[in-house]
């Protein structure tokens, strides 16, 4: 009930500046985002990494200024080059929303956003590690995957998120599952029509459970986006089934959600990944993570009582 205003709010401005007015929000920002800049991300990243693998994001979506998209590729600049040096790079990769980096810049968007995301794919490669390119609202998946195309031409180790709640996503699955393909599949967090999308929480685990079967019989390599344990464990089975090695998949949960769980699989002995987002632009983020869970508002709610 409270998931589509929330994803309202989360592109609002007026919701913006109350929630960031709000005393109690930055106990709940800090459960979800490693920290303002890079300096104070990098101690989590060290932590994670001891145990599992991670993917950074340089917080910031919806650019509409050409100033703030080359600020952000700056800062994924530095990023891979501190990932580089500090030896990170094996068990570290970024994720980067493309309309944090110029797509929406009007007429050019799409170039922009093209010729910056393959400053970050240089960076990456001097690094020695990998880039995943998030998927926004419906509205950007062509553009995203016209993107994706190009890039991977001279930086075959981009790889892409796919929403499992969208109707086309099968028929991308199958058009990504060839060798070398890194997808990440995960159930999609953005408040989508119906003629895009499923919008039953049952609909949306099946057609999950259909995108991955395709993944998983495919040569490419697939990321499993999800907490749910019931995705987790049909993951398993797929993989099995397909005769992947625990080297040739991963599983990815976002930091601050099933923290033990996390663990406890690496400790099972399969890969796991942790999207660790760090940076002052945490607002949409943070309220897509509210919308999904609405135990998180009555924490949000407990901790305003409890004050
Ligand atoms: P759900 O059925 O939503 O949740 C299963 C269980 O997980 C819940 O019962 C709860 O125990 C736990 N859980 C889930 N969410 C939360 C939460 N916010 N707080 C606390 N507990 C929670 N979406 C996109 O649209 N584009 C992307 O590029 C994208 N990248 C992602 C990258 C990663 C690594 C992950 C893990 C998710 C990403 N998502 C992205 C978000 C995704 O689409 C879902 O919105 C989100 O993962 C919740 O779906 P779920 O599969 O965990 O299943």
């Amino acid at each position: 009930m409270l998931r589509t205003p929330l994803l309202l709010a989360a592109r609002s401005q007026t919701a913006r500046t109350v929630v960031e007015r709000t005393p109690m929000t930055r106990a709940m920002v800090d459960r979800f985002v490693a920290g303002a800049d890079l300096e104070s991300a990098l101690p989590t990243v060290a932590d994670v990494t001891r145990d599992r693998h991670v993917t950074l994001d340089f917080l910031g979506e919806d650019t509409t200024d050409r100033a703030q998209a080359d600020a952000t590729v700056r800062a994924y600049e530095e990023l891979l080059a501190a990932l580089g040096e500090g030896g990170l790079a094996k068990r570290a990769e970024v994720s980067v929303k493309l309309s944090a980096v110029g797509q929406f810049l009007g007429a050019d968007g799409e170039s922009i956003a093209l010729d910056n995301a393959r400053r970050i794919a240089e960076a990456a490669k001097a690094a020695g590690t990998t880039v995943t390119l998030d998927m926004e609202d419906h509205t950007t998946v062509d553009s995203t995957l016209g993107i994706l195309r190009e890039l991977r031409t001279d930086f075959p180790f981009v790889g892409a998120v796919l929403q499992a709640y969208l109707h086309r996503t099968v028929a991308d699955c199958r058009d990504l599952s060839g060798a070398g393909s890194r997808v990440r599949l995960c159930k999609g967090a953005y408040d989508e029509p119906a003629s895009v999308a499923y919008r039953d929480k049952h609909e949306v685990d099946r057609a999950y459970v259909r995108a991955l079967r395709v993944l998983m019989e495919g040569d490419g390599y697939p990321m499993v986006a999800s907490h749910d344990p019931r995705m987790v464990a049909i993951a398993g089975e797929l993989a099995s089934a397909a005769g992947r090695s625990a080297d040739d998949h991963e599983y990815q949960m976002l930091f601050g959600i099933r923290d033990k769980e996390q663990s406890r699989l690496a400790a099972e002995g399969k890969t796991m990944r942790v999207y660790v987002p760090y940076g002052t632009e945490w607002f949409g983020y943070y309220m897509r993570r509210l919308a999904e869970r609405p135990a998180n508002m009555l924490f949000l709610a407990r901790s305003l009582v409890t004050r």
